[in-house]
Parts: structure tokens; C-alpha cells; sequence
């Protein structure tokens, strides 16, 4: 008779245990601040895969069932992913676009784009949000504390566990912010030029000489006129560096340095599309950028 009784209370605690979320991310460095906050508790889905470029992916049909069984996308925003925009307005998750919780927000400079043709101009996304805004640490550090006040909100149980999370990471963010800035000091008066214009918020806040970048923020082909323009800046001697990135191919790039004595840096990778996925990706994406345009920057 007693194992009758016991049998029930040994299946009863299960339904009452909290239901840690199942949280879906667009890319690594999302993916990273989201697993700093769910610690133990649970490892969030990443969609973009490596060596894929943010702004054109195309959805597995296994990833498109990762979002369809989610409780949550926690995504930077459509501006930056329209394939993960297009796949939300089908899906009953829940969706948290950190843009809408960023401190810091910029444009991009309509400016760099004023020699283009019309066609050239309408062609791709200009004078709107630019979406790399993971690139300040102010944002990443705000982001943490709005992922785990989403994540608490769901689970209730684990507020506490969330919230101590995500100010752990907030001071390793900060911690990173001052290396950062002292690893930049020499660097940060030498203009340099880009593939893509991604770099605003971390050229912003660490007071770097960005000068212009080849691509628009959306990575689309950039106009002939604009190409020229650039061509001339750097022939000029106003360039010390030019830098490449990981996923585009770098002919245009060696076309705009031609002769001139401004150098060719190494690759960029503002989205963290090369380096391993998990809570460290945040800091070794940040880490990485500062190394390879200091490298050039201060070799000059
Ligand atoms: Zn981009």
C-alpha cells in the first residue's frame, strides 16, 4: 500500500518545477549577452550560422521550427535582419528588438552617400537606424538588464538568477569598455576606411577616425561616383588604413587603395560571423575588432 502513495508524490513535483523559457537569437553577439543571463539555466537557439552574412541569410526549415516552438526571438531588430522580420510575422513567438531598448542609437551619415546617382542612391537603405548598435558597450550593457527583465517575466521563479546574471556581464562589459579604450589610445586619431558602414557606434564611442566605408550599412553594392570619391580621399593621403571584411570579397576594397601609400588591414568582422558561439563571443568580437585596426592603425 505505501509504494501507492509514494508514487504520486514522486511524479507530483515535476509539473510545479518553472519553465525556463526557450529563447531564439538572430546573431553572436546576441546570442552571447543572452547566455551570460540564462547562466545554467538554459542555452538560447543561434540562427545566423558562421561565415553568413546578417543581412542576407536564408532560414533552414529546422531553424524556422526553432522560432515556431520558442517563447521568445530576442533579436537586435528588422533593420538589421529583414529574413528573421519576414519569418516573426508567421510565428506566435514573442519578440524582443533590442533597438527599441538601445541608450545609444546613430544614423547612418547621409553624407557619405552625396556623389552617388539616383539609382545608386535609391538601391539601398540610407540616412536610417543604423542597426550594428552591439558595438557600444553602453547598448550591450543595457541589453543585459532588458533580457533578464524579459526572461523574469516569463519565469518568475529564476528573476533573481537573471538579474544577478546580467549585472555579472554588465561589469565584465564595462571592464572590457576601459581595455578597449587603452588598447585604441594610438590608434584613434588615424582615419581609416571600411568595407561596411557598420563601425559608427564603435568608432563613436571609442573616438576612432572613421573615415567612410566602401558599402552602405545593408552591405549592398556601393555606386560608381561613391567608389570615386573614395578612390580620391585616399589618394589624397588621408587614409591610413583600409580594411577588409571576413565575408566580402576585397577587389573593390584594393581598387580604392591603387598606388596610394594607405595600407591594406586585416579582415573585420563586426558581426562575429568567424569566431565560436557562447557567452566569451561578445568580448573576443570587441576584442578582435580593436586588435586588427590597431595592428594597421598603429604600424602606419
Ligand atoms: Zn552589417
Amino acid at each position: 500500500m505505501r509504494y501507492i502513495i509514494s508514487l504520486p508524490l514522486a511524479i507530483l513535483p515535476l509539473p510545479l518545477m518553472a519553465e525556463v523559457p526557450a529563447v531564439v537569437t538572430d546573431i553572436p553577439p546576441v546570442h552571447a549577452l543572452v547566455s551570460h543571463v540564462m547562466g545554467d539555466l538554459g542555452a538560447p537557439v543561434l540562427l545566423l550560422e558562421k561565415g553568413a552574412d546578417e543581412h542576407d541569410f536564408q532560414l533552414r526549415p529546422s531553424q524556422m521550427q526553432s522560432i515556431a516552438y520558442a517563447d521568445v526571438v530576442i533579436w537586435v531588430g528588422r533593420e538589421l535582419t529583414p529574413w528573421l522580420d519576414r519569418a516573426l510575422e508567421g510565428s506566435a513567438a514573442a519578440s524582443l528588438p533590442l533597438l527599441d531598448a538601445s541608450p545609444v542609437l546613430r544614423s547612418y551619415d547621409e553624407a557619405d552617400h552625396a556623389n552617388e546617382s539616383d539609382a545608386d542612391h535609391d538601391a539601398h537603405v540610407h540616412d536610417g537606424l543604423d542597426p550594428h548598435a552591439w558595438l557600444d558597450p553602453k547598448n550591450a550593457a543595457a541589453w543585459l538588464e532588458v533580457i533578464a527583465a524579459d526572461l523574469a517575466q516569463r519565469d518568475p521563479e529564476h528573476a533573481a538568477v537573471y538579474a544577478g546574471n546580467a549585472a555579472r556581464a554588465a561589469a565584465q562589459v564595462m571592464a572590457l569598455d576601459g581595455e578597449i579604450s587603452a588598447s585604441l589610445a594610438r590608434a584613434k586619431p588615424r582615419p581609416f576606411i571600411t568595407q561596411h558602414d557598420a563601425y559608427g557606434y564603435f568608432t563613436a564611442h571609442f573616438g576612432l577616425a572613421y573615415a567612410g566605408a566602401l558599402s552602405a550599412g545593408d552591405a549592398a553594392a556601393p555606386g560608381a561616383a561613391h567608389v570615386q570619391e573614395l578612390q580620391a580621399q585616399v589618394a589624397g593621403g588621408r587614409v591610413v588604413c583600409l580594411f577588409p571584411e571576413a565575408q566580402h570579397d576585397p577587389a573593390l576594397l584594393t581598387q580604392v587603395q591603387g598606388g596610394s601609400t594607405a595600407r591594406m588591414g586585416g579582415a573585420l568582422d563586426p558581426v562575429g560571423s568567424t569566431i565560436e558561439a557562447g557567452p566569451a563571443a561578445y568580448a573576443t568580437l570587441l576584442r578582435g575588432l580593436a586588435q586588427t585596426l590597431a595592428d594597421c592603425l598603429n604600424s602606419a
